[in-house]
């Protein structure tokens, strides 16, 4: 799982994230919701190690992935421990971030064999059902430019799953689509969901979604959790006026 241990998160004099607690046990399915510019997405690139925090603890599985020291400083900080922890989590973006001089193959095979060490064979043995599962083996060799938004995006969500990530980080996956492409690709990762043993951490603006894809859903502003619940509660019955209010505007 995941634990967030006062996180702190500040660029500049914006403090995005003030000593965030919160916990994602091992498999299970939590969305974020909340305002724009609540800090939704950093909290999955503090994950990603995409952003380094400025206080507190992050933990994925048993082991920190970084923390404070008493000195103040970033640790651990070496590379080597950034390197094994980022194996453990995958995560899918708005906009694909597709490599797009490489075809859809070479998209794929490029983490397991440059990050995990496969063998060429192994790895091409690996994606081979991934690309089945999204409905692609037939467009192995195009190149992302040749594939619509709903396609890339099943990509991405391959070359994700094929690292084998024990979390997987979902940052407004269609939000970028056509809207006739988004309900495809949110069928296949809540059945991804469903199926799968992942600890998936979702951030969306899209309720229907969130209902679906969810154990628990978090409801997010300011950088703190203002209320938290099955989805059925939070979308049903939600109780503090700032869920109430973030509802009524987007739906
Ligand atoms: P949205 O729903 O619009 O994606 P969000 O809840 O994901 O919003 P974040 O993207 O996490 O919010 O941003 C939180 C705050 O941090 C915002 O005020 C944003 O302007 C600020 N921020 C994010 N990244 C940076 C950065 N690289 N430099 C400076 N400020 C940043």
């Amino acid at each position: 799982g995941i634990l967030f241990e006062k996180v702190v998160k500040r660029f500049g004099d914006n403090v995005v994230l003030r000593e965030l607690d919160f916990t994602v046990s091992a498999g299970e399915r939590v969305t974020l919701i909340g305002p724009s510019g609540s800090g939704k997405t950093t909290i999955l690139r503090l994950l990603m190690t995409l952003e380094k925090p400025d206080g507190g603890v992050i933990w994925i599985g048993d082991r920190p992935l970084w923390h404070m020291d008493r000195g103040g400083s970033l640790a651990p900080a070496n590379e080597k421990h950034l390197h094994e922890m980022r194996k453990q989590v995958g995560m899918v973006f708005q906009q694909f971030n597709l490599f797009p001089n490489m075809n859809v193959l070479r998209n794929l095979i490029e983490g397991p064999v440059r990050v995990l060490g496969l063998s060429k064979d192994e790895a091409v043995e690996r994606v081979r059902g991934l690309l089945d599962m999204v409905g692609l083996s037939d467009k192995i060799d195009a190149h992302p430019s040749q594939l619509s938004g709903g396609q890339q995006q099943r990509v991405a969500i391959a070359r994700a799953l094929a690292m084998q990530p024990k979390v997987l980080l979902l940052d407004e996956v269609t939000s970028a689509l056509d809207p006739e492409l988004v309900v495809g690709v949110q069928d296949l990762l809540r059945d991804i969901a469903r199926e799968s043993d992942l600890t998936l951490l979702c951030v969306t603006h899209e309720m229907h979604f969130a209902r679906d894809i969810s154990d628990r859903v978090l409801m997010f502003d300011q950088g703190q959790i203002v209320e938290e619940g099955p989805p059925d509660q939070i979308f049903g019955e939600p109780t503090e006026q700032r869920t109430k209010d973030f509802l009524q505007a987007i739906l």
